[in-house]
């Protein structure tokens, strides 16, 4: 797949065809139309990679129900809701970008792409529900959860998510929140979209198949991109005075290959994931939610199981987990088994080995994860769904996420389970590493990338002004209680745009 034209000494070169590069390349071109911008992916189609339907949970992650992002109780006895605060208002500039190409013709359908599912918590046993309803106490106080709904009553719990409650102890203790404006979203739909937008404008040149291998920085202080043509075989030479480095698992040793001195450090560690999927049209029928629970034991927080309603391609299914996995491999559909060993360095190798003694039950958990049997699968399933049945489910691979590994406060080996993104200090190359909150939040990672590599542009009255009306919050904290108002407007229309609500 490629676009009409390959743009040479392009402005922008952007490495990989997942949401990251497609937000940047899409949002940049509307700030500045004249910019030129080649994209590169290698494998043979776009955003095949974590952005895939498949490959990832496709939460609209707004802190809105998943209990990882709010663990804790404050010294006030209460749960801390902070975290779950600031990845909402995040989300809020994607939805208000998203919004924005719906009403500008860059998606034409937005259900391809975005279709409202509620977010549900749901806990068991006395003690996670005094946590529950603490957490609920906390987050109604805030304008970004005002509607969201408590409840303890298990009929109310059957109205809203029924399989949760089909063949569980009746006296168990339980209860669940909800909120119904949550999003199910298809990551590598909206991507793809994006980029075949981009393809159409002048300028803007995209191909499958082509492999960056090597980025040198060039005399003029951009740089020379080496790409391999995969189908043909051959190699060449693009320069760019800007790099994107949106290669999701290939970032690390992309950045490594650059040499910037910022990348010193940073090390790799990939998680991989499967899924259990049912396409049974009685029990799709029956569940229309994305239901978090706490977390099992040792079970990195991206790891944190949840059953949720999917929408791909038009049609709906049920998906369980993720169940974490123990890989080397950093790609899943372009990845070698070699990846990891290949990415050690003598400047991370201390803190490889940091984390990998420093976090000896992850590494069991994910080994133990890996070899179980669908049995034990399915008795985790059982517990959100307790009347599930074997023949019912099918196990699929999830997309593998390399979390990023860095020194932090000078201990070498402290693991960093975020989203990173490092940049040189000429701020003419990016790369994207991590994967947590993720795909959701990738409208504020760009607009963050664009105030420290664009800032020019943002001087100038009019690119500010095209940003505004793209991302209105983009200098705005929405958080703030003075702009309570504010949110509800921006938030309504953008889910007007995205049908995720009725006009
Ligand atoms: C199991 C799982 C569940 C998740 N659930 C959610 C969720 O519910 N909600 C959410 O918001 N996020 C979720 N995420 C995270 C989310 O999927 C990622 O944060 C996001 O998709 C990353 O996008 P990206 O563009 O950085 O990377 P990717 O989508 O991986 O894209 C990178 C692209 O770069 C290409 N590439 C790599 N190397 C090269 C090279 N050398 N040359 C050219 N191209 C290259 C790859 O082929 C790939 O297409 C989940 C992730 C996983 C793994």
């Amino acid at each position: 797949m490629k676009s009409e034209h390959h743009i040479d000494d392009p402005d922008v070169i952007l490495i990989g065809s997942g949401i990251m590069s497609a937000t940047l390349g899409a949002v940049l071109k509307q700030i500045d139309p004249g910019l030129r911008i080649q994209l590169y992916e290698v494998a043979e189609k776009l955003a095949m990679e974590a952005s895939d339907g498949w490959h990832n949970a496709g939460t609209g992650h707004a802190g809105l129900c998943e209990l990882s992002y709010t663990p804790d109780y404050g010294p006030d006895g209460e749960v801390q809701v902070g975290k779950a605060i600031e990845i909402c208002n995040q989300f809020e500039q994607s939805l208000q970008f998203w919004g924005y190409a719906v009403r500008n013709g860059m998606l034409k359908q937005p259900k391809e792409c975005i279709n409202p599912v509620p977010h549900l918590s749901f806990v068991y046993g006395q003690e996670q529900v005094d946590f529950l309803r603490s957490r609920h106490r906390q987050m109604s106080k805030h304008h970004f959860f005002k509607e969201m709904e408590y409840t303890e009553d298990r009929e109310t719990i059957r109205q809203w998510a029924p399989l949760i409650l089909d063949g569980r102890d009746p006296d168990e203790p339980v209860a669940m929140t909800r909120m119904p404006n949550g999003t199910d979203v298809n990551f590598g739909a909206l991507a793809a979209r994006l980029i075949e937008w981009m393809g159409q404008q002048d300028g803007v040149g995209y191909a499958t198949l082509h492999r960056v291998t090597d980025l040198t920085r060039n005399a003029s202080g951009g740089w020379d991109v080496e790409v391999k043509n995969v189908e043909a075989g051959e190699s060449f030479t693009n320069s760019a005075k800007f790099v994107f480095v949106g290669a999701g698992g290939g970032s690390l040793p992309l950045l490594q290959k650059s040499g910037i001195k910022e990348a010193k450090g940073f090390g790799g560690f990939p998680i991989g994931g499967q899924w259990l999927i049912t396409k049974k049209p009685e029990l799709v029928e029956q569940h229309n939610a994305k239901v978090y629970g706490m977390s099992p034991g040792a079970a990195p927080t991206m790891a944190v199981p949840h059953l949720d309603t999917r929408v791909i391609d038009g049609e709906k299914s049920l998906l369980f987990g993720p169940y974490a996995a123990w890989t080397t491999k950093f790609l899943h559909e372009k990845g070698s088994l070699f990846d990891l060993p290949g990415s050690i360095r003598l400047d991370n190798i201390g803190s490889l080995i940091k984390v990998g003694l420093g976090n000896i039950p992850l590494v069991r958990y994910l080994i133990q994860q890996g070899t179980q049997s669908m049995q034990t699968r399915m008795g985790e399933l059982q517990r959100f769904f307790p009347a599930a049945k074997q023949e019912d489910w099918e196990l699929i691979d999830a997309g593998i996420r390399v979390q990023a590994i860095k020194k932090e406060d000078g201990d070498a080996g402290i693991v960093h389970f975020g989203t990173e993104v490092v940049t040189d200090s000429e701020r003419t190359l990016s790369a994207l590493l991590g994967a947590s909150p993720g795909a959701s939040v990738s409208t504020n990672i760009i607009v963050e990338i664009i105030k420290k590599c664009f800032a020019d542009k943002l001087q100038d009255a009019e690119c500010r002004e095209r940003m505004k009306s793209m991302i209105p919050s983009y200098d705005e904290d929405l958080s703030d209680a003075s702009m309570a108002m504010r949110h509800e407007q921006l938030n309504k229309e953008a889910l007007q745009a995205l049908q995720v609500i009725a006009p």
